[in-house]
């Protein structure tokens, strides 16, 4: 892949240690704000500014302005010997009056080397006054008078981290933006002008240096227009790899319904309006000789798992075999468990093929997976495995797809002669940001509940209330309910999640004793199982402490109290999720949000929001007007692309052209052969849509 890239492109690509001034120690500081190559550096845009064009006399400097003057250094006062409290200080002047110039730890030598009495410099920072007087803590420059250009500007203002200095920083962009190439247009000439936008290379040296506030807003047309590269490389590379996908010719799955009637005379209920509804879509693409690739988007408990199965019949009953892929081997365990029943009643054999099984039964099952003899596969990414072999594969189910990404789900599909593809999500993606992740994809909505569901009591609760809240769960312990205590999820370090599950389990052992067990990601698979397993049988213990692992979709129906620990710290979504996961067997949920005061203003809007409504699709779209597409739906773990120069709540007309212009381009020119189509493979290089590129160099 390396070698492919335009080697334009190479000295971006190269790591941010061949930008003058970074050594490995700073690369590391700057690796955490921006990324470990140059090109990182290019999309770390200023978020604000410094004008030091500002250079009044010292006598007129007002107090709190940054200003850039020029002085005479007078004198030189360290600190007494071996006190470290009392700062380094200089004196400087000018005609008009005197400013002081305070250091604290500073070195000695350095300072007169930087400030010798009796020269000229030229300083710039904030003035204070400190008793009446006019003084500087630790100037951002100090420069002699032949170079007052550099430091006579404005001044762009990055995102820090600490330990990092805004000069050095400021340097590196600036070196990294000196290093960008011109590339060939790959927008269509005709749209660049209408919006009056720049080059590439012209946008990129202009986002990094503003004159003005407004120069910052995400509306200059510098600033729109590398968002839309960002996004037309987002929106072509789904179209590319859709084309793929369809390309396979699909396979019309008609069936006579024979195995479907047998499952839903099994079924204890009737399908919902709009179960029958998504149904007769699926059945609509499968039946028709194109390649299905549907999106099932139903909230957590929205009869998902049933719409699955009778799709996965209507392929079976055409002589075929369908694979249902879960997120974990807990869920897709059971699914299989939940299945089973009704494929017996169906007369077809279901296996789940998990990734322990080993040896002689792993062998044995695979080669009835094989030999078609298992019409139902269900399993995790294991089904992906090369040593996988499919009969026939007519419908791939991938459940909670957002944890798999695009490419995955079309290796799975690859297994297959035009394998039909239905993924299924419970996370209530805002249209805006459907369209990111899925392009062009055809979507399916579950939007009505099963009939029986009571609504959730959703509560917040501080903190400060533990042990009122403690006492409560205690009482409902007595009274035989099923509780799930959830802790805090701080995304920097398993280790600190786990420690903090395993303080508040033995804290509630104290007083809970026996009936408290703990759930970790770090378990091992099979341990993790018993403790599910333990939870799940009616005498086991009764509150299950557990770090997100059972985020998605584990059923237990008997719980009926979810609690989130430090709830603040957690996406809408995830929220959501965790929510669904009580009040499941007609027993009326609880859901305790407890969030560490004092809440910020949006912390407190998105926990109300929690409180205010049940419905997922809301949830997301307050969550994303609330916190900006970066953060919704804790979008490290989600799968959904992460922009850098877009704002899906600012761009998003330009996401919708850039669908429009993906479109285009693939129907005219899908192998991106015209002069166009190479400057658009170095968009996709630029924007490292790795998996595009593949798809375009295996054809
Ligand atoms: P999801 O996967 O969408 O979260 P499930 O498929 O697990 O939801 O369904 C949630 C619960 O609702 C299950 O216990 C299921 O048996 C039940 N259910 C599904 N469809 C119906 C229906 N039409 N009427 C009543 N109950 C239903
Ligand atoms: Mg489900």
């Amino acid at each position: 892949m390396t070698s492919l890239r335009p080697t334009a492109l190479n000295q971006l690509f190269a790591p941010i240690t061949t930008v003058p001034g970074i050594g490995s120690r700073l690369a590391k500081l700057v690796a955490r704000v921006a990324g470990e190559r140059v090109v990182n550096l290019l999309w770390h845009l200023p978020t604000g500014l410094i004008d030091r064009r500002y250079t009044p006399k010292i006598g007129d400097a007002p107090p709190g302005r940054i200003c850039t003057l020029t002085v005479e250094v007078l004198a030189h006062s360290p600190p007494p010997p071996r006190n470290r409290r009392v700062p380094y200080r200089v004196t400087c002047g000018d005609a008009t009056g005197r400013i002081t110039l305070v250091f604290f730890h500073a070195k000695d030598d350095y300072l007169e080397r930087m400030l010798p009495v009796g020269e000229t410099r030229l300083i710039s920072g904030k003035i204070e006054l400190f008793d009446g007087r006019r003084q500087m803590t630790h100037p951002d420059h100090i420069v002699p008078p032949d170079q007052a250009h550099q430091i006579m500007r404005v001044e762009p203002v990055y995102p820090m981290t600490e330990g990092l200095s805004p000069k050095v920083l400021d340097k590196a962009v600036t070196a990294a933006v000196a290093k960008t190439p011109d590339l060939a247009e790959w927008l269509d000439p005709a749209y660049l002008a209408r919006q009056g936008w720049p080059t590439w290379q012209s946008a990129v040296r202009a986002v990094h240096a503003p004159k003005s506030e407004a120069d910052i807003s995400p509306l200059t047309p510098a600033r729109a227009r590398l968002a839309y590269d960002e996004l037309l490389s987002n929106q072509l590379a789904l179209a590319l790899t859709r084309l793929k996908a369809r390309k396979r010719r699909g396979r019309s799955f008609a069936g006579d319904g024979h195995l479907r009637a047998k499952v839903l005379a099994a079924l204890p209920y009737k399908l919902t309006g709009a179960q029958q509804r998504v149904l007769d879509e699926i059945g609509a693409d499968m039946a028709s000789d194109d390649r299905m690739l549907r999106l099932l988007q139903g909230d957590v408990g929205s009869g998902k798992t049933v719409v699955a199965l009778l799709a996965m019949l209507a392929a079976v009953e055409s002589g075929a075999q369908a694979a249902l892929m879960a997120p974990t081997e807990i869920l897709a365990q059971q699914h299989a468990e939940t299945l089973r029943p009704l494929t017996a009643a169906a007369g077809i054999r279901l296996e789940l093929i998990s990734g322990r099984l080993k040896g002689a039964a792993r062998e044995g099952l695979l080669a009835d997976v094989a030999s078609g003899q298992v019409q139902i596969a269900v399993g995790t990414h294991a089904l992906f495995q090369k040593d996988i072999e499919f009969a026939d594969l007519g419908l791939a189910v991938i459940d909670e797809q957002h944890r798999f990404g695009v490419h995955q789900r079309l290796e799975l599909a690859a297994k297959g002669r035009g394998t039909d593809v239905l993924v299924m999500t419970a996370t209530p993606i805002p249209r805006t940001l459907a369209l990111t992740a899925y392009g062009d994809m055809d979507v399916s909505r579950l939007d009505e509940k099963p009939p029986g569901r009571k609504p959730v009591d959703t509560r917040l609760v501080s903190l400060d209330r533990l042990d009122e809240t403690v006492a409560a769960i205690q009482r409902a312990v007595s009274s035989g309910a099923k509780i799930y205590w959830v802790c805090p999820l701080i995304e920097e370090s398993e280790l600190i999640d786990l420690a903090a599950a395993e303080e508040r389990f033995h804290h509630l052992q104290q007083t809970l004793g026996e009936s408290v067990i703990l759930v970790h990601g770090r378990m091992k698979a099979a341990e993790k199982d018993a403790a599910m397993a333990a939870f799940q049988s009616p005498g086991g213990p009764s509150v299950l402490v557990a770090t997100t692992v059972i985020e998605v979709g584990v059923d237990v129906p008997d719980a009926t109290i979810m609690l989130v620990e430090h709830a603040e710290r957690f996406g809408l979504a995830q929220l959501h999720q965790l929510r669904g996961r009580v009040g499941r067997g007609g027993k009326a949920g609880t859901c305790l949000l407890l969030y560490a005061p004092p809440l910020t203003e949006t912390a407190k809007a998105r926990l109300s929001i929690m409180r205010d409504t049940e419905d997922g699709f809301l949830i997301a779209e307050e969550d994303l007007r609330l916190r900006g597409s970066g953060e919704v739906l804790g979008t490290r773990q989600s799968g959904l692309p992460m922009f850098r120069l877009a704002d899906i709540m600012v761009h998003a007309e330009l996401l919708a052209t850039a669908r429009d212009d993906a479109r285009l381009i693939v129907n005219r020119d899908p192998d991106l052969a015209t002069p166009r189509g190479q400057a658009l493979r170095t968009l996709l290089y630029l924007f490292e849509q790795d998996d595009a590129i593949r798809t375009l160099r295996s054809g």
